[in-house]
């Protein structure tokens, strides 16, 4: 439900995966439309033939739809916009705000040469811009002109920064840029500006590898005198040497971190934290994300990705998960490692297990314990732990558990104290020629609630088999 006139958008170009960078960027353009209860655009930059793909869409619709981030409006795609950019082009030529040049390439670079030359920033000299009084050169026969955005030279061009504060540039720095090619097709900056007043973007938050781009933008929408939204530019994520965030620190992409068995709300709170703050939390629910979120709290510095503070934080997420809730999307991974496992009881395996595990990988390997065929312990641990004592140890415990007349966790619980007093030991004599014998394993969770969950049949089954 929309209830103010506060519109943001992502707009990614679709050359790849969804990147932390990109996910980390639209779930702050998301949570400040939710805060205002604005409105969420999606649109796919995808003006870039080469490099665009469908696949690459459909990764980044993935992406945030596994983050949980859904749009109000699009997927709207730049491919199928450019005649309405050409429309607003030819407006511009029409009225002046733009301009055609016949400059080629080559003389464009020697222009650019000369400035350097002069110690001046490299720019377009301005050949074919047109000015009251001024003679413009014979048109080039066969020759097809670009269009430039005749940007106005006096004054500067500035904003404040929902970021960074106020950032100003001299007009003087300015080309005037190229907003068409000789084919007609229009340029990034150029479609950037035609959407976002199109869409009536009324909040622009994006990476700060886009701030050049900003006077440039802010101009051309004076120029067609639209409302020019507010900007806010955030650093970037560095890997934890402080280096830009690459694959050399990891997986880049957001849906690696599925595969790896990071639950989506974890990872948006993560994400979130990852340049936001909110006083002293670490830790909040989508709700309070929404919440909390402004602007103002987003920090200026670049921040640095932290694999350990991810761990600790899907960790808090799994814990604080319904034991069902969780079975369900552990299921798929624990069938995905031995696919006869029996999930049958996964819910109560993971009860058990739970406050060890950080990622849902752990969780399904810890569960293949309980739900994959028993594995009989190597016999060189057999032989090492499996002495005469400790078989006559387990059998004393054996005849006991068996007389249970009630299997479970208390009950297993007073037998193991019971078998300690009877047969004068301490518990690693028990616990461990126990585990071996029962799970094959000299490691496990607390051995009484493991007992349990394997059940009477198969524990007796298998003390049975070493007795
Ligand atoms: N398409 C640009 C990118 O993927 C973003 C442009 C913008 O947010 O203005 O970096």
């Amino acid at each position: 439900m929309t209830t103010s006139t506060v519109r943001t958008r992502f707009a990614p170009s679709p050359t790849g995966f969804l990147h932390l960078g990109g996910a980390r960027t639209a779930l702050f353009s998301w949570a400040f439309a939710r805060h205002h209860k604005g409105t969420f655009v999606l649109r796919i930059e995808d003006t870039d033939l080469e490099r665009s793909t469908p696949e690459a869409v459909q990764a980044i619709i993935d992406g945030m739809s596994w983050l949980g981030m859904h749009a109000d409006e699009g997927p709207f795609y730049q491919m199928q916009r450019i005649a309405r950019y050409q429309e607003i082009i030819a407006q511009m030529l029409e009225n002046g705000t733009a301009y055609h040049c016949y400059s080629t390439p080559e003389e464009v670079e020697v222009m650019r040469e000369k400035a350097r030359a002069l110690g001046m920033k490299p720019r377009y000299d301005g050949t074919w811009r047109p000015e009251a009084g001024k003679t413009l050169p014979a048109i080039p026969a066969d020759r097809k002109p670009v269009v430039r955005f005749k940007c106005p030279q006096e004054g500067a061009t500035s904003w404040d920064d929902m970021v960074k504060g106020r950032i100003s540039f001299s007009n003087s720095e300015l080309d005037d840029l190229i907003i068409a090619r000789p084919d007609g097709t229009p340029t990034y900056n150029f479609c950037v500006v035609v959407d976002d007043w199109d869409m009536n973007i009324t909040h622009v938050i994006r990476g700060d590898d886009h701030v050049n781009n900003t006077p440039r933008q802010i101009t051309i929408l004076q120029a067609l005198g639209a409302t020019v939204p507010e900007y806010g530019h955030v650093p970037m994520i560095l890997g934890p040497d402080g280096e830009k965030l690459s694959k050399r620190h990891g997986a880049v992409n957001i849906m690696d971190y599925d595969t790896q068995g990071y639950l989506p709300d974890a990872m948006v709170n993560y994400l979130a934290r990852l340049g936001w703050s909110h006083g002293d939390n670490e830790l909040f629910s989508r709700e309070q994300l929404i919440e909390w979120f402004d602007t103002r709290s987003l920090s200026r510095s670049a921040s640095q990705w932290d694999p350990k503070k991810l761990n600790w934080v899907n960790a808090h997420y799994i814990k604080q998960m319904d034991n069902e809730a969780l079975a369900a999307v552990v299921a798929p991974r624990v069938l995905k490692l031995d696919p006869a496992a029996n999930v049958s009881q996964l819910a109560d395996v993971l009860a058990l297990i739970k406050d060890r595990a950080e990622t849902l990988n752990d969780l399904a390997e810890g569960a293949l314990l309980f739900c994959s065929a028993f594995e009989a312990a190597p016999a060189e641990l057999q032989a090492e732990v499996l002495t005469e004592e400790s078989r006559a140890v387990l059998k004393t415990f054996a005849e006991k558990a068996a007389a249970l007349p009630e299997w479970n966790t208390e009950a297993l619980a007073q037998v193991i104290k019971d078998t300690l007093e009877a047969c004068g030991i301490k518990m690693p004599k028990l616990g461990i020629p126990l585990r071996v014998a029962v799970t094959g394993r000299k490691q496990t969770p607390a051995l009484d609630a493991v007992l349990a969950l394997l059940g009477r049949e198969q524990v007796l089954a298998r003390l049975a088999q070493v007795g």
